[in-house]
């Protein structure tokens, strides 16, 4: 059988196929709504993970519903997901999931790589979380030429909404994460190369103030002003925000009104909500509703509308457990794996709250995410890939006991 090292050195040869495959998936536009992108991009994927003969599939998502500015509930539709299975029945089947989507879309200025130096790319996704995928795919090429490999089985699942919530593909995840032993996520790690350990919950609401149009000046009284109510609602909400307990109330969108000579009927308001515990959005929620009720009256109501939850991830008994064993493998890479806490959600938190042992940070090493210097560390390619390969080659081997 050939040693584990000999497919390690083979990861090593692949670095620049690796950064070229990143720079092309990076300069394809795949923001969440950018549909004609996202297809683009499932083709491109599919292709490229033909390669491990696994059973691919294209998914379609639901749609999401969205409250518009009107106050009215649309639908949002959703690029599709990519699934690759391989050997369903083995006992031992890993989970690896990816998005596809960027928070990039096609009217942004930021769509092209960029080689910055030796070291580092900069580009749309290529940290969040185009590099992961790549990661991911040379992992899985590399342990299948492993003749170990036939021991475990494994699925991948890349959605196309993770940056919108994951809404759409909800229900495909809480199934991975019920028929799968183990999760690794490849979302980028820190930028010093620490993995996350646990994960604030994050939640989305909207306000809908409704009031009563009326004159300014002739029929002020018999108006019922929306824009003020929801200012009144604001500044009582923002109370609730209590940092020690780790939670955050941001409002970070609000609209309503038109000329000011008219009482407005409509106001709202977008939040999102970060948890810690476990019970605490069930809280919030309860408080918003609360304050919602003590501020209506005759011809005025204020409504509180959950667009969409993900639950806190803690670093619980299975989470440490997976990853003491990646550090195990990190270790004889020569590498500390050191791991830190993040207010950022992903789709480790749904997977983990469904019981799946999940680490969610194994792609590649990022910085400056979500903005348009958003860059990646290019030596990370190859040692996450290697990293990777050897926990599959040594969970194959049965090296590191049973997981769960
Ligand atoms: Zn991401």
């Amino acid at each position: 059988m050939p040693s584990q090292l000999s497919q390690l050195a083979w990861i090593d040869k692949e670095q620049d196929s690796m950064l070229q495959l990143l720079q092309a998936w990076a300069n394809i536009n795949s923001g969440s709504e950018n549909i004609a992108g996202l297809a683009k991009m499932t083709d491109v994927l599919s292709q490229s993970f033909a390669k491990l003969d696994g059973t691919i599939k294209q998914i379609h998502l639901q749609a999401r519903v969205i409250i518009n500015e009107f106050g009215k509930p649309i639908e949002v539709r959703h690029g599709k997901a990519l699934s690759i299975i391989k050997r369903p029945n083995a006992k031992t089947k890993v989970f690896l999931g990816g998005h596809m989507d960027t928070v990039y879309p096609i009217s942004h200025s930021f769509q092209k790589t960029t080689r910055l130096n030796a070291c580092t790319l900069q580009g749309p996704g290529v940290a969040d979380m185009k590099g992961g995928l790549v990661v991911m795919l040379k992992a899985l090429e590399a342990f299948e030429q492993h003749p170990l490999s036939a021991n475990i089985g494994w699925e991948v699942l890349i959605n196309s909404d993770e940056e919108v919530g994951s809404v759409g593909s909800e229900p495909l995840l809480i199934d991975c994460a019920r028929r799968n032993t183990l999760g690794l996520i490849f979302e980028p790690s820190f930028p010093d190369g620490a993995i996350v350990s646990s994960r604030k919950g994050s939640s989305n609401l909207t306000i809908i103030a409704i009031g009563k149009a009326a004159h300014a000046g002739r029929d002020f009284d018999k108006g019922r002003n929306a824009i003020t109510a929801l200012a009144k609602f604001i500044v009582m909400a923002h109370e609730l925000t209590d940092i020690e307990e780790g939670i955050t109330l941001n409002f970070g969108h609000i609209s309503g009104g038109g000329p000011v000579n008219v009482v407005p009927d409509l106001a709202i308001c977008r939040l999102n909500v970060r948890t810690v515990q476990p019970d605490d959005f069930a809280y919030i929620e309860d408080e918003l509703r609360k304050i919602g009720n003590s501020l209506e009256s005759d011809g005025l109501k204020l409504n509180v509308t959950v667009q969409h939850i993900r639950p806190p991830k803690h670093f619980d008994k299975k989470n440490k457990d997976l990853f003491e064993q990646i550090k195990h493998c990190s270790a004889e890479e020569d590498i500390l794996l050191m791991h830190r806490p993040s207010g950022g959600a992903c789709d480790g938190n749904l997977l983990s709250a469904y019981g799946l042992p999940v680490i969610d940070s194994l792609g590649v090493i990022g910085n400056h995410i979500h903005t348009k210097n958003e860059q990646m560390t290019i030596s990370s390619l190859v040692s996450r890939t290697r990293l990777v390969t050897l926990f599959l080659l040594k969970l194959a081997s049965g090296e590191l006991g049973t997981v769960k």
